[in-house]
């Protein structure tokens, strides 16, 4: 079946006994044991496994085209149940613009935890091939980057990290697998974090993480989720799965919306720069072509001036709400170093957009606007 099908009733294939259309809500956290302690079904404790995280995690495991998936209450929670599935004293090599979230994770919790970290430009394969060392044990990929853009080679990068005897994790928050599929181009593990597109809607926090294969790796990300605790509630999950049957239709309409308005401010004589993957000026365009199918919806931009005259142009906004995080059905803008705190390296000059789902024409009023000097 196609994706779009997939991500309707996928929810509804682990509900196998079930007349339900949609699946119930499965509150109880606990569940029926006998006197010796033994689990009636597979149920026991719903931090371990409850009926409405199998059925979410069955459903990113079908988008995302792997063999298991392990959900958690956040993006970052997700980045850290991978990164605490090594050992302390590993080695590994990171996007240098990476989310500033996951900058301060590897930073400030995995550091002192013992992880070694290096992060680096990966745009160039010849850079992360010199920083690979005996003791490198994973290379995280982010591609399209936030809020830079940069777009990685997720084929070669994966292929570096096999020859080194590591892993390749993907962050596939901003492309989503309607977008772009990791593992199918060689990937291990993709992440993501749920509060964006798969949520949709600005209500949910949650992330996962996807496997390509089960193994000694996932078991760990398993144990990490279990007895690290980060789960997220069978509501959310409930929620999650509901979100994911309009993912597709969402998808196609911020890369439409996007592309549009990447156009339109690479026309403008205002902006001095727009970083949007599906624009041929963009470096990464060839590649990007090469490993996504959309571009998704998700713009960077510079405007001409600095600081001072990027929230000034924010301020002006009439439709397009000032924000951080994205994903949502409704257009959110920030200036980003300002989100981003004191170790940001993102030009004061720039504006990234979440493109939402409004008619684009009305977008381009509101930013022809915001625009105008
Ligand atoms: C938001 C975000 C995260 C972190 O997710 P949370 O759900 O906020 O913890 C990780 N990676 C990317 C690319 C993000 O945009």
């Amino acid at each position: 079946m196609r994706k779009e099908t997939e991500a309707i009733h996928a929810a509804m294939e682990t509900a196998n006994d079930s007349v339900d259309i949609v699946p119930p809500v499965h509150r109880s956290t606990v569940y029926e044991i006998d006197s010796e302690g033994r689990a009636e079904g597979d149920w026991h404790y719903t931090r371990l496994e409850n009926p409405n995280r199998v059925q979410w995690e069955h459903v990113l495991k079908v988008m995302e085209e792997g063999e298991a998936a392990a959900a958690f209450s956040s993006g970052v929670a997700a980045a850290a149940g991978v990164l605490q599935a090594l050992s302390p004293g590993d080695h590994i090599i990171i996007p240098r613009d990476v989310y500033a979230g996951n900058r301060m994770l590897v930073n400030k919790l995995m550091k002192p935890w013992g992880l070694q970290a290096d992060f680096i430009d990966m745009t160039d394969l010849t850079t992360i091939e010199e920083h690979i060392r005996a003791d490198t044990r994973l290379i995280w990929i982010e591609t399209p980057s936030n809020p830079m853009m940069n777009i990685m080679d997720i084929t070669s990068i994966s292929e570096l990290a096999h020859a080194n005897d590591a892993v390749a994790c993907v962050d596939n928050t901003w492309p989503t697998p309607f977008n772009q599929l990791p593992l199918n181009l060689g990937a291990d593990l993709v992440v993501h974090s749920t509060t964006k597109y798969f949520g949709g809607h600005s209500d949910i926090l949650g992330g996962a993480v996807v496997t390509r294969e089960k193994g000694p790796l996932f078991d760990k990300i398993r144990f990490n989720q279990q007895i690290g605790g980060a789960v997220p509630s069978p509501d959310d999950c409930w929620m999650l799965a509901r979100s994911t049957r309009t993912l597709a239709y969402r998808m196609r309409g911020h890369n439409e919306n996007a592309g549009r308005l990447a156009r339109y401010l690479e026309d403008h004589p205002g902006i001095t720069e727009v970083y949007y993957p599906g624009l041929e000026s963009h470096a990464g365009h060839e590649v990007a072509r090469k490993q996504m199918s959309g571009y998704g919806g998700m713009i960077s931009f510079l405007v001409d001036g600095g600081r001072k005259e990027a929230i000034k142009i924010i301020g002006r906004s009439k439709l397009i709400s000032r924000a951080t995080s994205l994903g949502g059905v409704e257009s959110t803008w920030e200036h980003r170093r300002s989100s981003e705190g004191p170790d940001s390296e993102t030009p004061e000059n720039l504006i990234r957009i979440s493109v939402g789902l409004e008619h684009p024409d009305d977008l381009l009023e509101d930013l022809d606007q915001a625009l105008e000097a």
